[in-house]
């Protein structure tokens, strides 16, 4: 499959890994918006928040959970922002469902 959140899964293209389990994968983005910028992935291609399904549930939720805590080791005890940005109008230009933690600085609002 040509996706490139695939190939960093399977290892084909290397990644700054700060998390991974089984079911998802955590690593720096390559092009950070913040001195803290690390983007969480599930290890199961869905291509954005639209194509999920009921049995995506708890996937979700162990995303979020995990989010929480890898936030917290990267050192973001003062806020983070978590980001998800869904199809070309919501600013997607990776087509594999991913949330983007921000943070080490203040954010601000509202997006652009
Ligand atoms: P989106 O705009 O889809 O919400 O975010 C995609 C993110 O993936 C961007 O912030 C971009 O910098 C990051 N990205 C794209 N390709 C790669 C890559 O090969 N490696 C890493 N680490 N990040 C990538
Ligand atoms: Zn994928």
């Amino acid at each position: 499959m040509d996706c490139v959140f695939c190939k960093i899964i399977s290892g084909e293209i290397s990644s700054k890994k700060v998390y991974e389990d089984e079911k998802i994968l955590a690593f720096h983005d390559l092009d950070s918006k913040a001195p803290v910028h690390v983007l969480v992935i599930p290890k199961k291609h869905i291509v954005s928040v639209e194509k999920l399904s009921d049995c995506d549930q708890g996937l979700i939720g162990h995303v979020f959970l995990k989010i929480a805590i890898i936030a917290r080791e990267l050192g973001c005890n003062g806020g983070y922002r978590i980001v998800n940005n869904c199809g070309k109008l919501g600013g997607q230009t990776v087509n594999h469902l991913h949330f983007h933690i921000l943070g080490g600085r203040a954010m601000s609002w509202p997006p652009g």
